[in-house]
């Protein structure tokens, strides 16, 4: 039976947190499709009260700010603490809700 890109990306995110770069390479398909799934993952998750989604939110190299209010898919582009544009990428994973934190 044939996985859906959106299926094969959602199974992606069960294994490891990756990068929009890192799945783009693997599904082989732009960033930008790939920023377009994530967002519909997103809310199919949120209505899966077996899983959640989970975004790890991209930091600045310089200052260690992390951008923990951003909840878009795309990257931030600069620190608004230090203005660096030197940012780790967001990455983006699905776990079970059992492994949820409190
Ligand atoms: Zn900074």
């Amino acid at each position: 039976m044939d996985r859906t890109p959106r299926q094969r990306i959602a199974d992606l995110l069960t294994l490891a947190p990756m990068t929009t770069q890192q799945i783009a390479a693997v599904v082989k398909m732009s960033e930008r499709q790939v920023e377009d799934h994530l967002g519909h993952i997103m809310k199919t998750v949120a209505r899966d009260r077996s899983s959640r989604f989970v975004l790890h939110p991209s930091e600045c190299k310089d200052c260690d700010f992390v951008f923990r209010d951003r909840h878009r898919i795309t990257r931030p582009s600069r620190c608004p603490q230090c203005r660096s544009e030197l940012l780790t990428d967001p990455r983006y994973s699905v776990v079970p809700s059992a492994l949820q934190e409190n």
